[in-house]
């Protein structure tokens, strides 16, 4: 094309980045290692797998294919890292940080290249979002390593973490997971993914310039069979983090179920992109292209639904076809090109197969007139209309350049389609109407909402989803969480408190009430017989009958579930309101003091005294968490882009509870009062050797103007009951202080629908000291992290 003949055509010219530079150290290396102990160590078996350009299919290089006994090595390396890394002052940690983010920015022009040669990916994205977000985690970091001491006092890191990430963003999902786990003072095992290994290899020359300590990173390349699931298996790894999709996040909840490894899952989405009919459509279509033709569609938080307010929707459809009729397709090295390769061409095969799918289901296709080029792993921008809500292609993640749009009427019907999926990780909001805006941003369930823009990120935001969408948040002060522990963890743990053999002194007993009737189960504010019909003894310690509660079953469980969803206006009440309540809670509470006390004695055994302190520290709490419920308030980020970002804390949902034994009554408080004070309704399993001080509750929640269905409890067999809660899809968080084998048993259960689990794994905590029995430990594990951007300007 001479300059004249672009002159008439306005056509563009190629524009390609040099990769001439990245192309020579792909040659001089050919063959990568791992890299354990900061040195490159051949794989066991000596097999590489090959590394393609989904621009062309050609082999870029072959990366090493780890054994488990490769990871084993690797594990190894980072736990005698990690006893000198962990140990380091946060400033010597925020030197190294530093060192990486100011080396990552040198060599920005080369991970930008090797990126987009990689994974297909425009170079005007790797170099323009992925590359200087990746700097920007690190700098952040860096900040968080040197504050770590005074800002999370009580906290101290985990250990050694397995980091499993996948392609769609190499380098970024990399950074994510490096930049928290060693500012707290991990030490790390990365498996980067399969087809996109090569950036975290670039990453790792890197760690050898700047000369962080051998051991702190470790990278092991490899195939999701081999080297994922060792990590995930691996008894010395202490954390997995993981980014994926929902099925595998899944089965690694269940693989490690029980085994104490905390987890952080960030899994997949059908995020919904809304557009009311105030909005500007012209910045509408521009905010499309971004959620669904950025990096190929294949994003995460992808804006995959387009919701359309039925009057505007022919208008905005019609502009959209325009739109795309101008979209480029093409080598993702050339600097104009807006839609590069998909990643592989089995994810291409599956991307087809949903939209043939669509189309069978009888979805409007539309496709721009022009067609992709056929060396490489192309798809072309895909319009579906005429869409079924229930439809495969409304329901399932395509993860490619494929957008399916419906329409909607009123705002609530908007809500409605925007929350009808499994998922909840992101949604965008379009409309000049920032009342309507903010309002529905409330009422969407998922971790990240953008007002008029979307998919933009940042550091200091923290992202992660609701429900199938899994738990964790990366980034902000929230994100840092998921890197520590508190320090009362990791102490020996202390034993329960012994339950007394001996016989209660007589002058007690006989000063006690009368044993009184049967307390019934408590299900939406009312006493409800048990579905069974049965009730239970309970006995004091030297075997005296105290009492009989409630044989609760599976389907008092169901009753009590359905009256904690529908009393979820609790959730949108005032926090004030929430603390005058709770006021209330400790006001009758105190005014019934000694009848508490003597329960608790009758019970356990215990002395007047230390009963008293019971009481007296439930008291407490339930002030506490008073003061609490309108003071944990999440935070504003100023993101670097002229807007702001406001991490609210919204209620995790409906919580079951499993009551631990020890301390009948303040172990009941201290789960109850932090869970409604953030606005969740609870189902509480009290202890069953001990299940007495939680039903005599009863009348203390009726007299305090607790909304029925806010606490429900069952009283039964903890274990069964607390099974049935932890399956049931209606309950968004399991929290459960028992036995090893219930925490497991809790932990598996949670897969069905990702719910969020807290579990003791077996160890006791000492409920009365308020470092280990109260605080924002139990404050964050009752909330979820919505972070809604709001930019600012016409
Ligand atoms: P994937 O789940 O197949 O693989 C992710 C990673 O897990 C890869 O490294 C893979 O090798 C490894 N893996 C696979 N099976 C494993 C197993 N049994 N045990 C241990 N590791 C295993 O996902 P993918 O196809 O690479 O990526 C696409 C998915 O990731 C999409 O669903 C997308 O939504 C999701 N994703 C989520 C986020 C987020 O932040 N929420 C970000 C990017 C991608
Ligand atoms: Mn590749």
């Amino acid at each position: 094309m001479n300059i004249m003949e672009i002159f008439e055509t306005m056509e563009y010219g190629p524009a390609p980045e040099d990769a001439s530079i990245v192309r020579n150290w792909l040659e001089k290396h050919a063959q990568f290692d791992l890299f354990i102990n900061n040195q490159w160590v051949k794989p066991g078996e000596e097999r590489y797998l090959e590394s393609l350009d989904p621009a062309t299919g050609k082999p870029l290089a072959q990366v090493a294919a780890a054994t488990s006994a490769d990871v084993d090595k690797a594990v190894a390396a980072a736990r005698k890292a990690f006893k000198s890394w962990s140990k380091l002052a946060g400033h010597v940690r925020a030197r190294y940080l530093y060192a990486i983010a100011r080396q990552i920015q040198k060599h920005a022009r080369f991970f930008s290249v090797l990126e987009t040669l990689d994974n297909g990916k425009p170079i005007r994205e790797t170099r323009d979002i992925d590359i200087p977000l990746v700097a920007r985690h690190f700098y952040y970091h860096a900040g968080w390593a040197q504050l770590m001491a005074s800002e999370l006092p009580g906290y101290e890191p985990v250990g050694v973490i397995g980091q499993i990430i996948p392609w769609n963003f190499p380098l970024l999902m990399l950074a994510w997971k490096i930049a928290p786990a060693l500012a707290m003072g991990n030490t790390v095992v990365l498996k980067p993914a399969r087809y996109t290994s090569l950036t975290a290899l670039k990453f790792a020359e890197i760690v050898q310039e700047i000369g962080l300590p051998p051991g702190v990173v470790n990278i092991v390349t490899g195939e999701a069979g081999q080297v994922g699931e060792a990590l995930v298996n691996h008894p010395d790894v202490d954390k997995i983090a993981f980014t994926g999709s929902t099925e595998v996040g899944r089965s690694i909840r269940r693989a490690t179920a029980g085994s104490g490894k905390k987890l952080s899952l960030e899994l997949g989405g059908k995020s919904p992109f809304i557009v009311f009919d105030d909005a500007d459509l012209d910045s509408v279509v521009e905010g499309v292209v971004d959620a669904i033709w950025f990096n190929q569609g294949q994003v995460c938080c992808a804006g995959s639904r387009l919701l359309v307010q039925e009057n505007i929707a022919d208008r905005l459809l019609e502009k959209l076809r325009i739109r795309m009729e101008h979209l480029r397709v093409g080598n993702p090295l050339d600097k104009a090109i807006d839609i590069g390769a998909i990643v592989s061409q089995s994810q291409l095969r599956d991307i087809q197969k949903l939209v043939d799918q669509g189309v069978a289901e009888g979805a409007e296709i539309w496709q721009p007139s022009w067609s992709c080029p056929t060396d490489g792993y192309f798809f072309p921008p895909t319009l579906f209309t005429n869409v079924s809500p229930a439809s495969t292609i409304a329901q399932v993640e395509i993860f490619g350049p494929v957008l399916v749009a419906m329409t909607f009427r009123h705002p609530s019907e908007a809500v409605a389609l925007a929350n009808n999926t499994r998922y909840g990780l992101a949604a965008s909001i379009w409309s000049d109407n920032i009342n309507l805006a903010l309002d529905v941003a409330s009422k969407i369930k998922a971790g990240t909402i953008w007002v008029n823009t979307t998919n933009v990120f940042d550091a200091s935001s923290g992202f992660g989803g609701y429900r199938e969408s899994g738990y964790g948040r990366e980034g902000g002060k929230e994100g840092l969480y998921e890197y520590v522990r508190p320090k009362h963890e990791g102490a020996a743990p202390k034993p329960a408190r012994k339950v007394a053999q001996e016989e209660t002194p007589e002058t007690v007993e006989s000063s006690l009430p009368a044993i009184d009737r049967t307390p019934k189960l408590y299900i939406g504010g009312k006493q409800a017989r048990p579905d069974s019909g049965y009730s239970r003894p309970v006995y004091g310690p030297s075997g005296r009958l105290l009492g009989e509660v409630g044989e609760g079953n599976r389907k008092d469980i169901r009753n009590a579930v359905e009256a904690a969803r529908a009393a979820a206006s609790w959730g949108s009440n005032t926090a004030h309101n929430r603390a005058q309540i709770l006021y209330y809670i400790a006001e009758n509470l105190a005014s019934r003091e000694q009848e508490f006390v003597s329960r608790i004695v009758q019970q356990t055994g215990s002395g007047v005294g230390e009963a008293a302190n019971e009481v007296q520290a439930s008291i407490a709490r339930l002030f506490s968490y008073a003061a609490w419920a309108d003071k944990f308030e999440g935070s504003i980020h100023r993101p670097p882009l002229r807007g702001v970002a406001l991490a609210m804390h919204e209620p995790v949902g409906v919580i079951g509870l499993a009551c631990p034994d020890e301390y009948p009554l303040l172990g009941f408080i201290s789960l109850v009062a932090p869970a409604i004070a953030m606005g969740n309704t609870v189902i509480a399993l009290p202890s069953p050797q001990a299940p007495l001080s939680a039903t005599d509750c009863y009348q203390v929640f009726d007299t305090s103007d607790v909304p029925g269905g806010v606490i429900n409890i069952v009283t039964g067999d903890r274990e069964a009951l607390a099974k049935v809660l932890a399956e049931h899809d209606s309950v968004d968080s399991m929290w459960y202080f028992g036995t090893a084998e219930g925490s497991r048993m809790v932990e598996a259960a949670s897969a069905g629908n990702m719910k969020r689990t807290w579990v003791n794994y077996g160890r006791s905590r000492n409920w009365l000291l308020p470092d280990q029995g109260e605080g924002q430990e139990f404050l964050r594990e009752a909330v979820q992290v919505k972070n809604i951007w709001i930019p600012y300007g016409e």
